[in-house]
């Protein structure tokens, strides 16, 4: 039996967040995961800025180590294409010099990134990590939580857990009691190809909102060594009602569109086409409970609109880390006291939530979209905002007023 003050179980982004925050305040933690590094993990791969913001907050060194990781790409920004086929390149910077900037987006697949956040925990003097262990049984007592496999060979005592064993946790639906409710939750597919052509030469990351698609998009992530991600994501509802096969459509329109046929035509797969579940942040959920935390996809978090959920896991780590800290050091683990943890989640992510979930209803009207992108390709203020959509909240906020495509009009 393993006795720790604070137990994290799932030591992908979220979990190996919340670990390392832990280790730089000087707090040991036992963090578990069923898998043994390096992983894979079905997911765009995808960075967004905000997973640099939030390493180099926690140790300015691990930032550094990422922007030096050989096995990614550097993204310097956006295409659209909106369902009339109109293209629209957005950097993430106007004006971006590659030689002196430092990139603020990457894609990397999750084999390698996790991997590499996991080779931080075996650097971190205070986090002791298990792998290759399954948590099964989670037994609440007085003095806190017993965790343990199926058989009961491997056993952890601690005053805390933080959960954050991703989108199908257990521990999320029978303790927290939050369900996957299919109008905030998407299906996504992705498999990795070589030779696909037409990609930005500044690797761009590519997101097409085509008609058949909505209100879900098909995108390709370029990768290293000529490779891409290549996936589809649809929101759950839509894809029960329209009883669409996700993986069929894919390979379909990859297959029959004429753009995509071109592009695709000495392609070739280079892995399995896989599925997974992105829980949405779509409404306002409760994530903690007496010495628990939810973190990253068991908390529900993911932008609804731009299906980031790494950077989210990684705040929503590092906030729960300190939280635990807070704890400890009153040594109160109550539910009461634990809420604090949802305020600053909320507090942190939730304009930003609340503000997709809106542009997500708006990607419903295909007339609207196509009309922005029309005038996004003639309007700077409007590549600028949708630009700004990955990584600044407030310009966002900009896109649900009235107000905005009012001044666009007056301004066309
Ligand atoms: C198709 C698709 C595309 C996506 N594209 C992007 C993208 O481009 N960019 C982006 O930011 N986000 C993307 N996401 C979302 C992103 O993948 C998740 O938000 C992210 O992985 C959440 O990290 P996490 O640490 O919370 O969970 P996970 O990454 O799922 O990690 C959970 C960990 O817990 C472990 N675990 C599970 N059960 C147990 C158990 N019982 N005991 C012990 N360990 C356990 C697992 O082995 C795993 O290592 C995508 C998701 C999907 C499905």
């Amino acid at each position: 039996m393993i006795t720790t003050s604070v137990c994290i179980i799932g030591a992908g982004p979220g979990g190996a967040t919340a670990a390392l925050q832990l280790d730089r305040l000087g707090i040991s933690c036992v963090v578990v995961d069923k898998a043994v590094f390096p992983r894979d993990k079905v997911c765009g791969d995808g960075l967004s800025g905000k997973v640099i913001t939030a390493l180099q907050r926690i140790d300015p060194a691990i930032a550094e180590r990422l922007r030096t990781l050989q096995e990614k790409e550097n993204s310097w920004g956006v295409t659209f294409v909106s369902p009339g086929r109109q293209a629209m390149d957005v950097p993430y910077r106007p004006n971006y010099n590659k030689q002196s900037d430092a990139p603020i987006g990457f894609v990397c697949k999750r084999i390698h990134f996790d991997n590499f956040l996991v080779d931080e925990l075996k650097r971190s003097p205070h986090v002791s990590l298990h792998e290759g262990v399954a948590i099964d049984r989670y037994t609440s007592g007085p003095d806190g939580y017993v965790v343990s496999n199926a058989d009961g060979s491997f056993q952890v005592t601690a005053k805390l857990l933080i959960i954050a064993n991703g989108a199908h946790s257990s521990f999320t639906k029978d303790v927290a009691g939050i369900r996957m409710e299919p109008r905030y939750y998407a299906a996504g597919i992705r498999a990795y190809y070589k030779g696909v052509t037409g990609m930005h030469a500044d690797s761009f990351i590519e997101l097409h909102f085509l008609k058949g698609l909505l209100p879900g998009y098909l995108w390709i992530f370029p990768l290293p060594n000529g490779e891409a991600n290549v996936g589809m994501d649809m929101l759950s509802d839509a894809v029960r009602d329209r009883k669409v096969n996700l993986k069929k459509l894919l390979t379909d329109t990859l297959r029959e569109d004429p753009v995509f046929a071109e592009r695709f035509r000495n392609a070739e797969m280079t892995s399995s086409l896989d599925g997974y579940g992105l829980p949405l942040g779509s409404k306002k959920r409760t994530l903690s409970g007496d010495r628990y935390m939810l973190v990253g996809d068991a908390a529900f978090i993911i932008d609804p609109f731009t299906g980031e959920g790494i950077g989210n896991a990684l705040y929503s780590g590092a906030i729960a880390a300190k939280q635990a800290a807070a704890c400890l050091e009153q040594n109160d683990f109550s539910a009461a006291t634990m809420a604090a943890y949802d305020e600053s989640v909320y507090r942190v992510l939730g304009p930003e939530l609340r503000l997709s979930h809106k542009l997500q209803q708006l990607v419903k009207y295909p007339r609207l979209f196509n009309w922005l992108m029309k005038m996004g390709m003639k309007n700077k203020q409007l590549r600028d905002v949708i630009s700004s959509m990955f990584y600044e909240v407030d310009l966002r906020k900009k896109l649900t007023k009235p107000s905005f495509y009012f001044k666009l009009l007056l301004n066309r």
